[in-house]
């Protein structure tokens, strides 16, 4: 775990970082280092960022996304990325991400590793070739235009998807590396767009590239892993996930999730390899709890994965307005906890988690603060 921007033996770097008085860097407690962070969260967010100029937007959206991003601290890549996100049209989607930085910061369980560009070669092991080359050449144009365009009323691509999505993919494929080179012993990717919507050969429901499902294969078949587990957490049913490896008994898919909602599949699922427990509106923790012991937890003793995926969907919190599930932060503490202990003993602890979806941003910070502290072993 690196934390070089909030090193206490470099006082007058986290002075910088945290604009505050060299001499309070010198002796701030953690509690005192945890109250300044949250308070910095909140100062990009209230922004009206509607007053951020368009030039300047696309200098930090260039600097985030380009091939070296300069060595600025985590901190300040956060703020600029929050005020990028909203002022481009993609408009609140991506923000999340800021918030995921600033609280994994306060929850000093960030690592910050490179979002490498994916290699489409591992895009084409969980989608079509033909699939890949039209999104790109969309993707493309879209960039050429400089104008968003719709794909579905809820899928729309600005002119940095193409990058945003290859480094989503990228993240979740090079996390798979450095667990599997016993670099790290697990990995968060604060990505956006998420994927689990993301079919073989469709992009819907934010989605794009179905990063778990690419960095799943990548371990199957480009690392030789035999036997992996998929796990999705997200209010919605991660039907991309289950389109792509329902009858690849290489891999265990469990999830949980709100019907009816959107994308309304998954109650019959599509193959053996598919535990699908789909939960009625108003469902509250304690159920949840009951379902994924009862449901989850024998298949995954049973099938003893090499390593698990997980499809990190913060939606189900009881304070988020996309489904109606009654989650609260310790519950997501629960599940993760339920899951490292499979990985505890099966898979060396490997766990590769990705964001997916999670929109109240309060509730998504807290709530991937506490998987982060599970996942960080703290
Ligand atoms: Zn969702």
């Amino acid at each position: 775990m690196t934390q070089d921007d909030l090193d206490r033996s470099d006082p007058a770097r986290l002075a910088e970082a945290l604009s505050i008085h060299p001499a309070t860097a010198e002796k701030i407690s953690d509690q005192e280092l945890g109250a300044i962070l949250e308070h910095q969260l909140a100062t990009p967010l209230e922004i009206d960022l509607g007053e951020i100029p368009k030039s300047q937007a696309r200098t930090l959206g260039e600097l985030l996304t380009g091939p070296t991003p300069p060595p600025i601290d985590l901190l300040e890549r956060a703020k600029s990325f929050a005020k990028f996100c909203k002022s481009t049209p993609d408009g609140p989607l991506p923000a999340p991400i800021a918030t995921v930085l600033y609280f994994a910061l306060i929850a000093k369980a960030a690592i910050t590793l490179d979002q490498p560009i994916s290699a489409l070669s591992d895009v084409e092991l969980a989608h079509g070739s033909r699939y890949v080359a039209e999104l790109k050449h969309f993707l493309e144009a879209v960039r050429a235009s400089g104008e968003p365009r719709a794909i579905d009323p809820d899928t729309t691509a600005c002119p940095d998807t193409w990058q945003a999505v290859l480094r989503a993919a990228g993240a979740a494929v090079a996390a798979t590396d450095a667990v599997i080179d016993g670099d790290i012993d697990s990995a968060f990717c604060a990505v956006r767009p998420p994927g689990h919507h993301a079919t073989r050969d469709q992009a819907m429901g934010f989605c794009f590239f179905n990063n778990v499902a690419i960095a799943a294969r990548h371990a199957l078949d480009v690392r030789g892993l035999q036997r992996v587990a998929i796990v999705d957490f997200d209010v919605h049913h991660g039907n991309g996930t289950e389109d792509i490896i329902a009858g690849d008994e290489r891999v265990l898919m469990v999830s949980i999730f709100q019907h009816p909602l959107y994308p309304y599949s998954g109650a019959i699922p599509k193959g053996t390899n598919m535990v699908n427990v789909p939960v009625p509106p108003y469902t509250r923790g304690p159920e949840v709890r009951d379902m994924i012991e009862a449901m989850w937890m024998p298949r995954l003793e049973a099938f003893r994965p090499e390593m698990i995926f997980v499809s990190a969907g913060f939606d189900a919190h009881r304070d988020d307005e996309l489904g109606q599930l009654g989650l609260v932060e310790a519950d997501y503490e629960w599940i993760t906890r339920r899951i490292k202990d499979v990985a505890d003993r099966h898979a060396k602890g490997r766990i590769v988690s990705c964001l997916e979806g999670g929109y109240a941003l309060g509730a998504l910070g807290r709530s991937v603060a506490v998987h982060l502290r599970v996942l960080a072993g703290m």
